[in-house]
């Protein structure tokens, strides 16, 4: 298949675009490299160093004799994104393109308004390059599990029957999101759900959970092709950071009570997600939705993970409640139906001691790099 990864230098992004390489795919990485820039911004780094795409690409080359395509541009310019479908005419559009930290969009006014701006437009110009470049192309487009916020319900995949006065009906999933990023992806979602439906575009949402890990077999070739690994309080995700917290001596911070629940799952997952879909397109007009998550965990539940393993390695690190920067429940129900992957083949890496030490391994391999004021939040919702 020809398959456009958008945000291929991204977390998510490079280990799937690798992957999809291996697998035989025709692959081309569209990113702006604004990723990048967010570090510059807030002075903030990868625990493991990162190589530049051009290097990435040319040594995955160099590894495997594949070739990956890159378009260094934004998906917000329409004029360059038609130019990218002229070109590569894909099969399946891998969308992870966007800003994807909920802390950095609750900064400020600003960092609102370039979130919805960045993820929303850049969506909306990607659906209108299929409608006419493309229109058989499946788009992938990655959602999130914050988009459902926290029911006191068991949230459905996408869709619940509801019967109200007598009438039934299958309608969308309540959306409670709890950030100005997780509105960005509840609104992609509406938008792609009427494009779907008025112009026949197939579309899968997948609302991903918090991932965590960072080698895949394909990053692991080589330094160079190595993955980026987060654990600033903006852009770092819970078990990574807690991760790096214990590997640089610092107490795991968990966030109030530490029952805040989440769906998780595995980098590899994620990628496996992803050749799922793509081996497995959306019917034309069908707007589809997978719940891309493994497991469920409290973040306190994470932290002692952690914790265990730490101790196994010699290390201490205690587990601290600070203050709740962002505002949301603490202690609720949590109940998220995922089987529609699983239907389809996915056979889950779940969260084991042994993917916690080769995480920390890594953590201990870079520690000298971790910019220590960073690991604390110092975005608060209000
Ligand atoms: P990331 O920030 O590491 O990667 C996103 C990439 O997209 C970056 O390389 C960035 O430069 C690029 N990008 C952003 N805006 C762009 C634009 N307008 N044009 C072109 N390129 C652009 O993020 P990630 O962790 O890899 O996440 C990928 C996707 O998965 C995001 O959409 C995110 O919301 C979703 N997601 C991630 C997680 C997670 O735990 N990491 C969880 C749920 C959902």
């Amino acid at each position: 298949m020809k398959i456009v990864v958008a945000g291929g230098d991204g977390f998510c992004g490079w280990p799937t675009a690798l992957y999809l390489s291996k697998q035989g795919h025709e692959v081309a990485i569209v990113d702006n490299l604004v990723r990048r820039k967010y570090d510059e911004e807030l002075r903030s780094n990868s625990v493991t160093p990162i190589y530049s795409l051009k290097e990435r690409v040319a040594k995955w080359k160099e590894k495997t004799g594949k070739e990956i395509k890159t378009y260094i541009g934004d998906l917000n310019h329409y004029d360059f994104l038609a130019e990218v479908f002229r070109q590569t005419q894909p099969d399946a559009f891998v969308h992870f393109a966007e800003q994807r930290s909920a802390p950095y969009s609750m900064i400020d006014r600003e960092h609102a308004v370039y979130t919805q701006q960045n993820n929303v437009i850049g969506n909306l110009n990607v659906l209108y390059a299929i409608k006419e470049f493309a229109p058989s192309c499946h788009l992938i487009k990655l959602g999130t599990m914050g988009e459902y916020g926290t029911p006191n319900i068991d949230i459905e995949e996408g869709y619940i029957e509801i019967e109200h006065k007598g009438r039934k009906d299958k309608l969308p999933f309540p959306k409670q999101p709890g950030s100005f990023y997780h509105l960005s992806k509840v609104h992609d979602s509406h938008n792609i759900m009427l494009a779907c439906r008025i112009w026949g575009i197939r579309a899968t949402d997948l609302n991903q959970g918090v991932v965590y890990g960072l080698h895949t077999e394909e990053t692991k070739l080589d330094p160079v092709l190595a993955n980026r690994f987060d654990y600033d309080g903006v852009f770092g995700t819970a078990l990574n950071r807690f991760l790096i917290q214990s590997a640089t001596g610092h107490d795991i911070t968990v966030y109030g009570s530490g029952g805040q629940t989440r769906g998780f799952l595995n980098i590899t997952d994620t990628i496996r997600c992803v050749e799922i879909a793509a081996e497995n397109p959306a019917d034309a007009g069908e707007f589809r939705v997978f719940n891309q998550f493994t497991e469920s965990f409290s973040v306190k539940e994470l932290a002692e993970k952690v914790q265990k393993v730490s101790r196994e390695k010699g290390l201490d690190p205690e587990i601290k409640s600070i203050e709740n920067p962002r505002v949301e429940a603490e202690d609720h129900y949590y109940n998220a139906v995922n089987t529609k992957l699983r239907d389809l083949g996915l056979e889950p890496n779940l969260l084991t001691d042994d993917v916690l030490r080769e995480i920390l391994e890594t953590a201990l391999e870079h520690k000298d790099r971790v910019i220590k004021e960073n690991v604390l939040p110092t975005v608060t919702w209000k």
